[in-house]
Order: structure tokens, then sequence, then C-alpha cells
């Protein structure tokens, strides 16, 4: 079973709405150092097909709803390298079109510039990723750069596709003097909605980041792992840095007038949009 129900972990922290998420492969090949999926899929940098999808796909799909939303993809990063000559993506959106499928995409490539024709014939939208523009060679050494993003963002957006920007993660000494620049180039690349998060390590995930930053690392470690909590193998900043970060970056987006959610910060109330993942943003558009 490829298509599953997403609840990650029965987050209590989690608001997104009810969908299914497939992941077209196991591992990523972006090699980000935040990334928390390395802490539970083994050899996760290694990004590799999965036996059968397309078959099990086709089968799965005709026991969900007409309609259903579904999530491209939160393990793992729908369009690696590999998907160039692969297409499972592809294939994948194809079935999607075909059982009228909600379908919300989660990137950071500009592979998804390809299938713009099957996304302009479903009900569809676009979330890139966007960390950084002056450490993101240390932070996500394979993924597409972020002005590569940046261009993908706009063709999109000029294609009709709705999109949005996760600013995910966001890491204090890292990029959190960034933002205010993202939002202004993402919003004049017609992006509508914003979504952050702060950076939540697991072991794995902080050993990686305190070997590519070891000074901010050091100073930061405290508030992570003794004036911060644990959640489900994640170490969160205290609650009053994260909620001030959180609604700063809400405010900068009133004013630019972009809609704002934050993911699994535990503050609902900061959101101003009508769902925290961006699928609100997929439209009725299906010719
Ligand atoms: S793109 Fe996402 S899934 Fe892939 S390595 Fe980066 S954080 Fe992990």
């Amino acid at each position: 079973m490829y298509l599953r129900f997403f609840d990650p972990w029965k987050s209590k922290l989690c608001s997104c709405p009810s969908k299914y998420s497939l992941n077209p492969y196991t591992g990523c090949a972006h090699g980000c150092i935040y990334c928390y999926a390395s802490s539970y899929i083994k050899n996760f940098f290694n990004c590799r097909t999965k036996p059968n999808l397309l078959e099990d796909l086709k089968r799965q799909i005709k026991k969900i709803p007409k309609d259903s939303l579904i999530s491209l993809s939160n393990t793992s990063d729908p369009y690696p390298p590999i998907e160039k000559e692969l297409k499972i993506t592809r294939e994948c959106l194809k079935i999607f079109r075909e059982f009228e499928m909600r379908v919300l995409i989660i990137t950071k490539s500009d592979i998804v510039l390809r299938d713009i024709d099957l996304l302009k014939e479903m009900k569809s939208a676009v979330t890139l990723t966007i960390t950084s523009l002056k450490c993101y060679q240390e932070l996500e050494p394979y993924a597409p750069s972020p002005f590569l993003r940046l261009n993908t963002l706009e063709k999109l957006s000029h294609e009709g596709i709705k999109t949005g920007l996760r600013l995910d993660p966001i890491i204090l000494g890292i990029n959190d003097i960034e933002i205010d620049k993202i939002l202004i180039l993402a919003k004049e690349r017609g992006v509508k909605h914003i979504i952050a998060s702060t950076f939540k390590p697991r072991w794995d995930s902080w050993k990686r980041f305190s070997r590519v930053f070891p000074e901010i690392a050091e100073k930061f470690e405290n508030l992570y792992f003794k004036e911060g909590l644990k959640i489900s193998n994640s170490w969160y900043l205290p609650e009053y840095l994260r909620k001030r970060l959180i609604l700063k970056i809400r405010q900068r987006c009133d004013e630019l007038g972009l809609s704002f959610s934050s993911c699994r910060e535990g503050f609902p109330e900061l959101n101003n949009s009508l769902s925290c993942d961006g699928s609100h943003l997929i439209g009725d558009r299906k010719v």
C-alpha cells in the first residue's frame, strides 16, 4: 500500500485537512542536512524506486473517493533527478487525473515544470520550499538552487497554477534573517500562500547540522535541548521564541497581501487561511 492516509505520528500539532499521501520514491537525493525523514528511513539519501508502484496505485485509487486530496510528497521529493528519466511521478499524476483527485505537490525541484500540461488539466496546486538564498549549498547540497525554484514558481504562476512557498525549516542564526527577502521575491513571482515551520531537529539531523555549522549549533544547542521541548523524537525551540518568529512572519505576510499558515507549531490562531498545508489553493479548474 503506497497510497496512505496522512497521519504523521498522530501528532496533535498537525492541523492538516484529511488527505492521502504518496511518496513515488523511497529516499531523496537532495541531501538536506536538516531532513528528518533520514531518522526513520534507512539509507535515506539514496533515492530509489518502489517495486510495482504504478500497479499498486491503480488498484488503490479505486478504493478512495473521487476528489480526495493527495499530497505528493511528505517524506521525499516527488521530483528527484531520476524522475527526469523514469517519469514515475508523471505516471502517478496521470492516474490522479483519470480518477479526478485533488493534488498538492511539495517539491524543491524545477522538474515539476515538465508536468504543467497535466497540472493544468487537474485540480492541483504546487508548493516549493525555499529556505535560504545564501546558505543553500550547505543546507541542501544536491537540490536545485533557490533561484531556480523562484523561476519555477514564476513559471507555474504564469501558467495559472496556484503556488505556495514553504519556508521550512526556519533555522535560528542561519536563515531567520533572510525571511523578508524571500517573502518579497516569492510575492513578485506570483506566490499566494506562505507556510512557515521552524527547525525541529532529530539526533541525526542535529549531528549533520553541527558538522556543517559548528558555531551556530553550539550557540543554540541549549535552546533546543535544555530550554525547548521534545515531541515525537524532535526537539522544538521554546514556545515563546517560536511564537515570536511565526507571528513576525504572519505580520509581514499581512503587509504583503499573502495568506499564511504555520506547520506543526501549535499556533493555529496565527493562520489566516482555509488550510495549513496550502491545499486551499487547489481550485476547481479541470478541463
Ligand atoms: S527535499 Fe525534503 S525529503 Fe528530500 S532531503 Fe530535503 S528535506 Fe529531506
